[in-house]
């Protein structure tokens, strides 16, 4: 061979460049090693869908005739690194130059970075071809902008890639439709089933296992059901155009006791690892659209695109804006631990139970359970983010730091200062019972906001905003909040505050 092509193990982008052609002096390698395992605790089915996915495509580019080496976690010649490995192959097969695909994270950006500086051959990065922006291309279009408002952005995206657009006007003559997404789950309405596949990762789990990898979460080995290969990541995709897309948005909001994914389409794994574009999925959906406008309102479309092409787009160009820094942000300095039922959901707090035990369940919480329950309680009880961030790293299917750091220290914890979000998403019950059933069996009565039986979310609410006074309360959006709070009697105050003391120190007890 004279050429050596990395692939790392969310480069599964089979519509790339470097497949167009068939070349027989070029290498490609993938690898399971174990500084990629070891970075945080991986939900096993997290570690057994990357593990199969990467597997499957080495073996469908052997059989389209591309050479393709794939290491596997035990196999003893595997070194456990990129450049050890890679260093490996260079020497045993002569290799004249090094490729690879431009990392999402910043970490591996550096390590192929440094590694490039050691050889003695050319070396070069192409762009992995995936997303609809550059690195740098936020960065430029905000430059000389006051502040980073996500909405601008994704007006200028609908307007350059020319999607949902009518001109210069935006479909349905409005660029957001919000309001109409926010509705909670009737009683008698049962979603969709989630489509699953039946995917066998038995020799995958035995690695892990073997090698002693740290996971958590639970799997059922004969039926992993998330997609691990591009057809099956076309079959999620068309199942969700078909039955979930008519009600995405209406839903988007809304969170059940006996639901855990709704009408979300449950394809940031097959978009995080490249299997699907974010332009296949959005030209899928603008399709279906098309041809059923009776069934689809634009407020469901235009929801899901706002996610794809506005918010995906939006966190990857602030991540590469802010990165490193962003890693070590921590605006309200807050250092608590984080609680130990998060990794267990043994705790008395419905929503948190519910969310915490199906991430568990299915390496999966939708949007608003990651941020207005696990994200909104680590915020108000002062987690500091460093152990949030490594919870959420770790959880879920789609979590890789690019888009889990910006969602996690950005827009749920606010440790930015205020980057991604123009305030903190902060909620007391009021806003969960109002998205879901959660409250009605609780332990806590969602009422109260003193007293043994409080939900700690209320107390933990105003003890936050009173707590932050100086960093938030001259932040206009958040005005009402204190106006409220200035408004109630003194002791009302203490007796709330009091409540929210007894509930953070005994955090492991709600
Ligand atoms: P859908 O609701 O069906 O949305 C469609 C697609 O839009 C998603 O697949 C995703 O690619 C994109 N999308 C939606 N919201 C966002 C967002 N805020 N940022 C970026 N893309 C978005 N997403 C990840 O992919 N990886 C993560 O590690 C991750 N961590 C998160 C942590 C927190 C605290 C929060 C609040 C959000 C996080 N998100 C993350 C964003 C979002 O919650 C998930 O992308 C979404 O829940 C994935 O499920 P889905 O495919 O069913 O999404
Ligand atoms: Fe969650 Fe409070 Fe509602 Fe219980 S009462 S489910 S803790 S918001």
């Amino acid at each position: 061979y004279k050429k050596l092509r990395l692939l790392l193990g969310d480069q599964l982008n089979l519509q790339h460049s470097w497949f167009s052609h068939k070349d027989q002096s070029t290498l490609y390698v993938l690898m399971e090693i174990r500084t990629e395992t070891d970075y945080v605790w991986h939900h096993i089915q997290k570690a057994c869908a990357f593990f199969a996915a990467m597997e499957g495509f080495a073996e469908t580019l052997n059989n389209d005739g591309h050479d393709t080496l794939y290491f596997k976690l035990d196999d003893p010649a595997n070194k456990q690194s990129f450049s050890a490995n890679c260093d490996a192959l260079i020497k045993k097969y002569h290799i004249e130059s090094f490729e690879y695909q431009l990392p999402d994270e910043y970490r591996l950006d550096e390590e192929l970075k440094a590694y490039c500086d050691t050889l003695k051959i050319p070396c070069q990065a192409y762009d992995t071809e995936h997303f609809y922006t550059t690195r740098d291309e936020l960065a430029t279009f905000f430059t000389g902008k006051k502040g980073l408002l996500m909405e601008n952005f994704y007006r200028e995206m609908r307007k350059k890639h020319d999607v949902l657009m009518a001109g210069d006007e935006p479909v349905g003559g409005k660029w957001n439709f919000d309001e109409d997404n926010r509705n909670k789950l009737p009683k008698t309405h049962k979603p969709h089933l989630p489509l699953l596949f039946n995917n066998a990762v038995q020799p995958q789990y035995d690695r892990i296992r073997n090698a002693g990898i740290e996971t958590i979460g639970s799997i059922d080995l004969q039926n992993l059901y998330w997609p691990v290969n591009r057809q099956q990541s076309l079959e999620l995709l068309r199942y969700f155009t078909e039955n979930c897309l008519p009600l995405f948005g209406t839903f988007q909001d809304a969170m059940h006791t006996d639901e855990w994914s709704i009408y979300h389409s449950r394809l940031s794994f097959s978009m995080n690892t490249k299997m699907l574009s974010p332009r296949e999925v959005i030209g899928a959906a603008h399709a279906a659209w098309e041809q059923n406008k009776k069934a689809i309102s634009i407020n469901q479309l235009e929801g899901f695109v706002r996610q794809i092409l506005g918010w995906r787009e939006y966190m990857r160009g602030i991540y590469w804006l802010k990165m490193p820094g962003f890693e070590t942000l921590n605006y309200f300095d807050h250092q608590r631990k984080l609680p130990g039922w998060y990794w267990t959901g043994k705790t008395k707090m419905n929503c948190m139970k519910h969310s915490i035990g199906q991430s568990l369940n299915h390496a999966y919480a939708h949007h608003i359970q990651r941020l207005m329950i696990t994200g909104n309680f680590a915020l108000l009880a002062g987690i500091k983010p460093d152990e949030v961030d490594f919870w959420y790293l770790g959880i879920y299917i789609d979590a890789i730091q690019w888009v889990e750091i910006t969602n996690t220290r950005g827009m749920s914890q606010y440790a930015d200062g205020g980057i991604i979000g123009s305030k903190p998403y902060t909620a007391s019950a009021n806003y969960i019972h109002k998205q879901s059933n959660y409250c009605d069996n609780c332990h806590y009565d969602r009422t109260k906001r003193i007293g043994e039986s409080s939900c700690p979310f209320n107390s933990l609410y105003w003890d936050f905003h009173d707590r932050h006074r100086d960093k938030l309360s001259n932040n206009f959006r958040l005005s009402m909040v204190y106006r409220l709070w200035d408004k109630m009697a003194l002791h009302d105050r203490d007796a709330i505050l009091l409540r929210a003391d007894f509930c953070l120190e005994n955090l492991e007890e709600l």
